[in-house]
């Protein structure tokens, strides 16, 4: 990959105050990309409009540029781009790779054969020979296949799924309602020219979802690094519904230092008293990939 081709992204979603967690997946995302000498663009995934917090974006671009982030073109917000999922969705329905699904959530957990990757149910197919007589849709959804997605991440190395075994064809779009998170990103990523996808280890089960997708739009597919996630001491998450605390004004430079450690960079700790441009210049000097944690989970020092 030339430098010049490397167009990496920073995708929040403001349900909340940026916390050490996503600071993680910034400063990891933003090193590899000015690394290559790319262009780092951040995304405020807001389409699922009823999880977002008042403020919360705002907030997180305030947060981020006081830790000293500095991001290629506006920032993309995807509450803004309805027109293209629904671009993308009629192509999918066009081809026939899309159909429309009448299943209740009673009726899909009736009849499920499994649990899927995301915690949900494995859909049963119901609806993929037509709506049953009488019904309307309720949703949209994506054919899948019996044959594996894997790729190669350039962390977490391979990882593979068969969607009709571990998802099933899974959901573009309620009826009427909000465009699924993986029909945003797939588009949103072809949209900004994405090659290079850098994020927490979190969401690598949404992967093959994203890459099929990218298959059935004739998109490319971007290299993936799943970067590890910070957890609390019981081994999850560090997210709003574990409680994880927002980052506090005033803290950015050691806040920096700790991401910077987390990822395994040996920053001096003197940094973490010195001002944000400092740590900066010292990390864009330093940074080194292959020093990141080939590991999916880390627990967070406090
Ligand atoms: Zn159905």
């Amino acid at each position: 990959m030339t430098p010049a081709a490397y167009r990496g992204r920073f995708a929040p979603s403001p349900t909340g105050p940026l916390h050490f967690g996503s600071l993680v997946a910034a400063v990891g995302s933003c090193l590899d990309a000015r690394a290559h000498g790319g262009a780092w663009l951040v995304r405020m995934e807001d389409v699922d409009t009823e999880r977002n917090v008042p403020g919360a974006a705002d907030a997180i671009l305030r947060t981020l540029e006081a830790c000293g982030f500095e991001w290629d073109g506006p920032v993309l917000y995807q509450s803004r781009r309805g027109d293209a999922y629904a671009a993308a969705l009629e192509s999918l329905r066009a081809t026939g790779q899309a159909y429309g699904c009448a299943c209740s959530r009673r009726e899909i957990a009736d009849s499920a054969t499994g649990s899927a990757v995301d915690g949900g149910l494995v859909y049963p197919g119901t609806c993929r020979g037509g709506l049953p007589p009488g019904r309307a849709a309720r949703a949209w959804r994506l054919r899948v296949a019996e044959a594996e997605v894997a790729f190669d991440d350039r962390i977490q190395g391979r990882m593979a799924q068969v969607l009709a075994r571990d998802v099933g064809d899974f959901v573009l779009r309620r009826a009427d309602g909000p465009f699924a998170y993986q029909l945003a990103v797939a588009v949103d990523d072809q949209f900004q020219g994405i090659s290079e996808v850098v994020r927490g280890a979190d969401l690598i089960a949404s992967t093959p979802r994203q890459i099929w997708l990218q298959r059935c739009l004739g998109y490319a597919t971007p290299r993936y690094a799943h970067l590890p996630v910070a957890t609390n001491a019981a081994g999850e998450k560090l997210s709003k519904q574990t409680r994880a605390p927002a980052l506090v004004p005033g803290r950015e430079a050691a806040d920096l230092v700790a991401a910077l450690r987390f990822l395994g960079q040996p920053v001096p700790p003197a940094l973490a008293a010195a001002a944000p441009a400092e740590v900066w210049a010292w990390a864009l000097g330093h940074w080194s990939f292959a020093a990141v944690p080939r590991r999916a989970g880390i627990p967070a020092r406090d």
